[in-house]
């Protein structure tokens, strides 16, 4: 049996700063980042961008170089993960059949992609797009003469990989379930954009498709069998349908949620001395009128990490960060700011066949969010009004000669 002060389950982006946090703010105590993964804390986004594209190699994703952890006299248990919770007891069990004691848990432990359900689904050459070792196992695929790849799912992460694929000229087809790519996260102005750049970059992109199953030869996928009966050839499948937060052993100790930990104002869970961050973390979010959501975002895993963090330092503050987002498309930069959650309507600014140009969400006549393509003033000033939480008149909003800096400085 070891311990710590604060045991840290996840070495992920919220896991990692969250005992970067702890040092910088005083902390004294030990601390013990639990992780399944063989790596120290490394950059997610990248995995299906540069170090998909081959842009960056792995070393350059350290969120800290390996020795910055022995230095601040961090502890590292990697390519072990927790499977029990004893709340009561303050103590961990590990999958390597060890426990360890803890002052305060720091749950962070992210979430897995979500598998299909269909046939075919577990056959060879099926790939999600989550940690190193998948974007690796397909990388070496394809240096192995892979051409045809099939990706189901039209959120961002499918859609970058497609965008790194198609710039590899792979033969690339994108299915997505929905009658649009990215429903669930923007406006039809985005998806339509989006959905347009793709097929110029020639990405067959089917929208409103069903999949009926996989189908292979041996163990191995040969193709995508449609609700239609038609089969998509396919040497290898990327899944990028969501994922699946990883709360299992928290929610057996009796920690309240479903869809994530519930966390309250302070990130901590219903259970005594155990917090939950990042994206497995359900919270009362103020930027989406106080719906209970988790947000999956670099963003958010950092924000909650330093509330946290804080907090056991004797800093108590409710988690109250702004929301912001990035995704990278062929030489697309969009940025996000807010979460456009009910939003009521929406209205662009610039010009889209110039592809920069913003979309912004206002839900009740308020700004709540902005979509940003290849537009960085706008993000700018854009977050500013967000914050602001104002009204604007939806008419000069729309005009370019008019800057959001305009529009927020109408309204003091
Ligand atoms: C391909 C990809 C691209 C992305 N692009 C962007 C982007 O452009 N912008 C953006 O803001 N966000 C992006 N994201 C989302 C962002 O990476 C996540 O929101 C962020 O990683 C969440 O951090 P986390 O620490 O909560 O989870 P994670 O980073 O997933 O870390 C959780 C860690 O916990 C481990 N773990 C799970 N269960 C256990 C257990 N029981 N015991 C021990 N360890 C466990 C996991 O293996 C994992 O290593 C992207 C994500 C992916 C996968």
């Amino acid at each position: 049996m070891t311990n710590a002060d604060v045991v840290i389950v996840g070495a992920g982006h919220a896991g990692a700063q969250c005992a970067i946090a702890l040092r910088q703010h005083g902390f004294a105590g030990t601390i013990t980042v639990i992780g399944r993964e063989p790596e120290y804390p490394y950059e997610r986004p990248p995995l299906s961008k540069e170090y998909f594209a081959r842009e960056k190699t792995f070393d350059r994703l350290y969120i800290r170089p390996p020795t910055f952890w022995a230095e601040k006299e961090i502890r590292f248990k990697l390519g072990t993960e927790v499977t029990e919770v004893q709340a009561e007891l303050h103590e961990v069990t590990l999958s390597d059949g060890t426990h360890v004691r803890y002052g305060t848990l720091v749950w962070a432990a992210g979430g897995d992609p979500r598998r299909l359900s269909c046939s075919g689904a577990n056959l060879a050459g099926v790939h999600a797009v989550r940690t190193r070792e998948d974007c690796d196992t397909l990388m070496a695929e394809i240096d192995a003469g892979t051409r045809k790849v099939v990706v189901i799912g039209g959120g961002y992460i499918g859609l970058e990989a497609a965008a790194v694929l198609s710039k590899l000229n792979l033969e690339v087809t994108l299915l997505e379930a929905l009658s649009r790519v990215l429903a669930r996260v923007a406006g039809e102005e985005l998806s339509a954009f989006y959905e347009g750049e793709h097929r110029r970059h020639g990405v067959d992109l089917r929208t409103g498709v069903k999949v009926d199953c996989l189908v292979g030869e041996g163990r191995r996928v040969t193709g995508v069998k449609l609700a239609d009966g038609e089969v998509v050839a396919a040497e290898a499948v990327i899944v990028g349908i969501g994922i699946i937060p990883a709360v299992g052993p928290l929610l057996d100790a009796g920690a309240l949620g479903s869809n994530g930990v519930e966390v309250d104002e302070y990130c901590q869970t219903s259970l005594p001395d155990i917090y939950a961050i990042g994206d497995c973390a359900a919270f009362a979010c103020d930027y989406a009128h106080g719906a209970v959501m988790r947000v999956e975002s670099v963003q958010n895993a950092n924000d909650m990490a330093i509330c946290v963090a804080k907090t056991l330092c004797g800093d108590k503050k409710p988690y109250k960060a702004f929301p912001w987002f990035w995704s990278n498309q062929y030489d697309l930069k969009l940025q996000t700011a807010g979460i456009n959650l009910g939003y009521d309507d929406t209205v662009v600014r610039g010009e889209v066949v110039k592809r920069t140009f913003s979309v912004v969400y206002l839900k009740d006549g308020k700004i709540v969010a902005i979509d940003c393509v290849n537009a960085v003033k706008d993000y700018v000033q854009g977050r500013k009004v967000i914050e602001a939480g104002i009204f604007p008149d939806t008419d000069p909003l729309g005009n370019m000669a008019i800057s959001l800096r305009d529009i927020l400085d109408c309204k003091d």
